[in-house]
């Protein structure tokens, strides 16, 4: 069992990025291909994707509870690694586990077909993950197992190409399909995932507070 690092005290995701951790993006170009970075600083992964540059170092000075640190995020789904503690996810017949903004109200077929940068959780990290997500925090946590999983998105900066002599000029962030052309125009920061055969749970299996509990016990 993996055990999250601390901070006074205090876990400290696996996900998040540290103050010593910074992240080091050479000069952008463009190219026939896309965005590329200039001189020879490495290109493209084998995914066809230019990830934002990262130093590794976690532990290293102040936890940035809101920043997220790219690589950690991509191994995590790609691994299906708890986002807390770095250890495996849950899973059971109905899938992995997954904890999700309470998007309920869309209707009966969320969340199949949303995407999400958010990583899986496993049991025991369940409940932390719904106090320590700032989103999850703020919207409520909804568990959810998930059969199927494809990584099929990038989340990223978009450039776009200027006049000559202007270089780039940044675009908007969001999730980018792989593959898409639009996508070699990203700075990539984070995996995206398609969650379908999704099962929704009952928060009170995985030990979840909901925001009505939470607000009850403040009064
Ligand atoms: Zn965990």
């Amino acid at each position: 069992m993996s055990e999250p690092l601390k901070h006074k005290g205090r876990p400290v995701p696996y996900i998040a990025a540290w103050s010593g951790e910074t992240v080091q993006q050479p000069p952008l170009i463009a190219t026939g291909e896309g965005v590329a970075y200039a001189g020879p600083t490495p290109g493209r992964g084998s995914d066809g994707v230019l990830w934002q540059l990262w130093g590794l170092k976690p532990g290293a000075g102040e936890p940035l509870w809101k920043q997220v640190h790219g690589p950690r995020q991509r191994r995590a789904m790609r691994k299906f690694l708890c986002q807390v503690c770095g250890g495996p996810a849950d899973r059971n017949e109905q899938g992995w586990l997954w904890l999700l903004e309470d998007d309920r109200a869309e209707g009966a077929k969320w969340p199949n077909g949303h995407m999400t940068v958010h990583p899986p959780v496993c049991l025991r990290c369940a409940p932390l993950a719904a106090r320590l997500c700032p989103h999850l925090r703020r919207r409520g946590a909804v568990p959810v197992r998930i059969g199927d999983v494809i990584l099929d998105g990038v989340y990223g900066q978009r450039y776009y190409t200027a006049p000559p002599g202007l270089g780039l000029l940044e675009g908007e962030q969001d999730v980018f399909l792989m593959g898409n052309w639009r996508t070699k125009w990203v700075v990539g920061g984070q995996l995206a995932a398609s969650l379908s055969k999704c099962a929704v749970l009952d928060q009170a299996e995985v030990g979840i507070e909901t925001p009505a509990a939470r607000a009850a016990v403040r009064r």
